[in-house]
């Protein structure tokens, strides 16, 4: 910079804009062009103010007065969805001078909501799945299962395959004094796997096995615990 004063370089480049695009009269023109010979910050200031006079000159100056037109379809779609908005908020958009600043923070209050809500939601206890070992009769049946105790009794989730397709399979459960609940039937869908779950009104304390039996009451699996 040179030592003149700042005051002098600021006043110069509030006139930039208009010698950039070429106006101003002569003199002043003569004596901002004589500024700028000797100082190479106001050049810097003017080579920054080039790129936008470029651009400035492809502005088409009748259509300057032309106010930019919003895409078509947006006013459309801003009420519907405003009109959306309130029917869901119909309180809170009692006030309808404010309706679209209430709307914005509406959504925004919903959407914060959602993700706060999702943060925090509760989590559901896993389901106390308890396996237990299960012996199968013959070859052709591979299964495992697990019970679930509830207030109602027990559920046997039983996972399996090579139950003989489209037969009836009985499962019963039996308790401590050795009588033997129903628990449900099946139907078998040959090797495809199967996953069943049976309801016995036996209580899972109160359960010490159950059992699968074919058509024919022939004992396919067990399982004691
Ligand atoms: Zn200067």
């Amino acid at each position: 910079m040179s030592d003149l004063p700042p005051d002098v370089h600021r006043e110069l480049r509030e006139q930039l804009g208009v010698f950039a695009l070429g106006h101003g009269d002569a003199a002043d023109r003569a004596a901002i062009q004589a500024h700028l010979d000797g100082c190479a910050d106001c050049r810097a200031v003017l080579a920054d103010l080039v790129p936008l006079h470029a651009r400035l000159a492809d502005v088409d100056p009748d259509r300057l007065d032309e106010t930019p037109a919003p895409p078509p379809g947006l006013r459309d779609a801003v009420l519907t969805r405003i009109a959306a908005e309130q029917q869901r908020q119909p309180v809170r958009l009692a006030d309808r001078r404010r309706s679209g600043l209430v709307v914005a923070g509406a959504a925004a209050a919903a959407a914060a909501a959602f993700g706060l809500g999702w943060l925090v939601r509760p989590v559901p206890e896993p389901v106390p799945l308890e396996a237990v070992a299960v012996e199968t009769r013959g070859p052709d049946v591979e299964a495992t299962a697990g019970l679930v105790p509830h207030t109602w009794g027990m559920e046997v989730k039983l996972t399996g395959e090579g139950f003989t397709a489209g037969e009836v399979y009985r499962v019963t459960v039996t308790d401590e004094d050795g009588d033997v609940v129903p628990a449900g039937e099946f139907l078998g869908v040959g090797p495809a796997q199967l996953n069943c779950n049976l309801n016995s009104s036996v209580l899972r304390e109160d359960a010490v096995g159950f059992a699968v039996l074919d058509a024919e009451g022939e004992l396919v699996l067990s399982s004691a615990f």
